[in-house]
């Protein structure tokens, strides 16, 4: 540990010895990465998606939502848009396996979206950055001092990745958030709440796209398979500021596939280097003091479950796997009137949600639809409180990890959307859209953008994320989460991280 500030080149080498691994480039992951480099360690990052940093044969690195591509998905040759239908149309369509930036994981019970690149779900997410009201902290997290993290830690996450608010009065007059002001209109005339939320997306920067000045992408439909511009994401914050210290390297399209102790200490992690199809080119061992599990909620879990089954790590508890939740979400639309269109340009940066958590368990976003025509619709991502937790399990048959999830445990979170949307839909006189999940279908209730748990602090860990039963392994990401955070989860994520990781430089690293 220790040292100089060196510049660390290129993918780590086989037979390499670390002091640090990280397992993914996501919030938890970019946050170790950034304070151990500050206190003077050497750090290795291990991300199995691609690096982002090359444009495609149209200039641009990342595709919109009105085209997805090659780019657009992860080792899928059909693409799985949230939104599977419209008008009638199923709008999925076949495309060449790729290491593309968005994973549709397909659970028995659910979907699980997640981003996959350096930068983890930053590339890909909405960018709504939500500090949860303090009230509810406890609720979230039960064993966590809320003192500090509303004095200290949140106010270091948000400042660490650029969170910024929308000017009121930009909001209330620019074409692109007519669909977010129909969404607040609707909300207050039945006596709702609507609450602007913070977000990472520059907003002088989406005014000048919204001006014509420069090159657009919230304003060109570009979220969910990347932002060209605009949007903050952790290469331009975190990553960036870690990279700078001379003391982190990244190893893009390399795959951790197993941890386990090492004979003269420390863990051997063993890796795969794949191409853009997928296919594993080479295999990698490297020995590591110390291993933070990064890979997500999903990632994680994954990970810890078969290594423990396997006995690779047979001291994990028997919490791993154990405690994972959705936040709730579920998706719907609304059919408005005629007179009362939601516009053609929307950005596609949401910028506000209704909260009726109090009084009927759901949170729910004013979400875009930038298709690019009025589509006369209200749409809705909702963050509701959903009792079910779901547990992975190895499947010694297949090798594969399961989630129990079933869709079935959805309706909690569908009653509680219904206080909300069915009162606005009586008071407005609309109805909801059936067109947009299916035929007939008026709930999006089958699938996450927001995987929470798998490896609950203190539970599967202690109280900041050490792995009980092996010296040396942390969890860092969304997996410490129970399940739920009332809001959208990556402040919740960064900022336990910011806690975990000075406590464990303070006292594991010194
Ligand atoms: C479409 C979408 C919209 C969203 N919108 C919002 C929003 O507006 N606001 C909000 O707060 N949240 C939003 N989220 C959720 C948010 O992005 C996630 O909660 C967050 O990214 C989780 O952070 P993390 O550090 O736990 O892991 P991640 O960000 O998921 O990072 C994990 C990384 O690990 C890598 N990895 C996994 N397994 C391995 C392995 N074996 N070897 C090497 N690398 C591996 C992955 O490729 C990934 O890059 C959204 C998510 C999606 C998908």
């Amino acid at each position: 540990m220790g040292g100089t500030a060196r510049a660390v080149a290129g993918p780590i080498g086989d037979g390499a010895r670390v002091p640090v691994l990280i397992i993914g480039t996501g919030y938890g992951g970019s946050v170790a990465a950034l304070r151990l480099a500050q206190a003077g360690v050497h750090v290795h990052m291990i991300e199995m998606g691609q690096a982002w940093e090359t444009p495609g044969s149209d200039g641009k690195i990342f595709a919109n939502t009105r085209s997805p591509d090659v780019r657009s998905y992860w080792l899928r040759t059909r693409t799985k848009q949230p939104l599977s239908n419209f008008l009638g149309f199923p709008l999925d369509k076949n495309v060449p396996r790729y290491t593309g930036i968005l994973d549709a994981e397909d659970f028995s019970g659910i979907t699980v979206y997640q981003g996959r690149g350096v930068g983890g779900g930053s590339l890909v997410n909405g960018g709504m950055a939500v500090t949860p009201l303090r009230e509810r902290f406890s609720a979230i997290l039960p064993t966590v001092d809320a003192n500090e993290m509303y004095s200290t830690y949140y106010p270091r996450a948000n400042a660490g990745l650029g969170v910024n608010h929308i000017d009121p009065a930009w909001f209330d007059s620019t074409d692109c958030y007519q669909y977010a002001r129909v969404g607040r209109k609707h909300a207050q005339r039945s006596g709702f709440p609507f609450v602007f939320v913070p977000n990472v997306y520059d907003f002088d920067y989406m005014k000048q796209e919204a001006a014509g000045t420069v090159p657009k992408s919230a304003l060109n439909a570009e979220v969910l398979y990347g932002n060209n511009a605009g949007k903050k994401s952790l290469q331009k914050t975190y990553l960036a500021q870690a990279k700078a210290t001379g003391r982190v390297t990244i190893s893009p399209q390399h795959r951790v596939t197993s941890v386990a102790p090492a004979a003269g200490g420390g863990y051997t992690v063993a890796i795969e280097v794949i191409d853009t199809s997928g296919n594993v080119t080479s295999t990698k061992s490297v020995i590591a003091d110390r291993v933070f599990f990064a890979a997500g909620s999903v990632g994680t879990s994954k990970l810890l479950v078969r290594l423990k089954a396997t006995g690779a790590l047979p001291n994990l508890n028997a919490e791993v796997g154990k405690g994972w939740g959705d936040n709730g979400n579920v998706m719907c639309g609304r059919a408005n009137h005629m007179w009362d269109p939601t516009g053609t340009l929307q950005s596609s940066m949401p910028t506000g949600g209704i909260d009726n958590w109090d009084a009927g368990g759901a949170f729910a976003e004013v979400a875009p639809l930038p298709t690019g025509i009025e589509t006369y619709a209200s749409f809705y991502l909702s963050i509701t409180k959903n009792p079910n937790r779901a547990q992975f399990t190895y499947n010694s048959g297949t090798g594969a990890v399961d989630l129990n999830w079933q869709t079935a445990w959805k309706q909690p979170s569908i009653n509680a959307a219904k206080t909300i949307f069915d009162k606005i839909n009586s008071k407005e006189g609309t109805i909801y859209r059936t067109d947009l999940f299916g035929v007939y279908k008026i709930w999006g209730d089958h699938l996450t953008y927001h995987p929470l748990g798998g490896a609950v602090l203190g539970k599967a860990t202690d109280n900041h994320g050490r792995l009980h039963g092996h010296p040396g392994l942390y969890v860092i990401d969304g997996a410490l989460i129970p399940g739920n955070t009332s809001v959208n989860p990556f402040v919740t994520i960064t900022a336990l991280a910011e806690r975990n990781i000075e406590r464990i430089i303070a006292t594991d690293l010194r």
